[in-house]
């Protein structure tokens, strides 16, 4: 297992590393993006861990290749605010079309050189979905017919499992909008792309927790970890 440590946007404003871990055995291509809102903490926490986790040997990746992005906006986290403009409708809208933020283009670039089948992006948000079907907090968020369905479905019943508060489970949103990644992983590289929410009002371990056991059974499904 090779662990190789890259910036993003080199010698740009909006530089930020990124984590290239390569199992030497045949498998799948997993990217994990975190922190495109500056004013989610948490996920960006769990991707910086499970990172850093694999940088120690801590954890093996088994096969495939996964690359992590822990903190795409450092300038909207130092501000700790969601960012202006909303990096999460700058990437790509079609074939063609380029991302329209220096960010968003840069972690296009990334995932058109390695060419994942499996993209997550970690986000928060305010909320439980349990309680309001409009909010995302705890839930899985895919686009209408992804191919990512079933697997998303079976973690939401596993995570929920380990989750006695009610309100606090997760659920599956169905959404659609242009300019996010999801859409753009989804549409254009024909990934599998899940975007990830907890809620905001939890605690923030609780939260590094879920986000790092959503991450970790994704992971697990591909035999990428143990
Ligand atoms: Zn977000």
């Amino acid at each position: 297992m090779f662990v190789e440590k890259h910036m993003l946007a080199a010698g740009t404003p909006y530089a930020t590393p990124y984590y290239v871990i390569s199992s030497g055995i045949p498998g799948p291509v997993f990217m994990m993006i975190s922190g495109i809102h500056g004013n989610e903490p948490a996920s960006s926490r769990a991707a910086q861990g499970i990172a850093s986790r694999l940088s120690r040997g801590d954890l093996i990746l088994r096969s495939g290749k996964l690359i992590i992005v822990p903190l795409v906006n450092q300038i909207a986290r130092r501000k700790g605010i969601r960012g202006k403009p909303d990096l999460n409708r700058t990437f790509p809208r079609g074939q063609g079309t380029p991302a329209s933020h220096p960010l968003s283009a840069a972690v296009w670039q990334l995932a058109l050189r390695n060419r994942p089948s499996w993209v997550l992006d970690l986000h928060e948000a305010n909320g439980l979905s349990q309680l309001n079907p409009k909010r995302v907090g705890q839930s899985l968020i895919i686009s209408p017919a992804s191919r990512a369905e079933g697997l998303a479905k079976q973690i939401v019943k596993r995570m929920n499992l380990t989750i006695p508060h009610r309100a606090y489970r997760f659920n599956i949103h169905y959404r659609e909008r242009a300019g996010t990644s999801r859409m753009a992983f989804q549409r254009l590289l024909g990934a599998r792309a899940v975007t990830v929410e907890t809620c905001w009002s939890l605690d923030y371990a609780m939260r590094v927790r879920m986000q790092t056991e959503i991450v970790s059974h994704f992971l697990r499904s591909q035999g990428m970890i143990g």
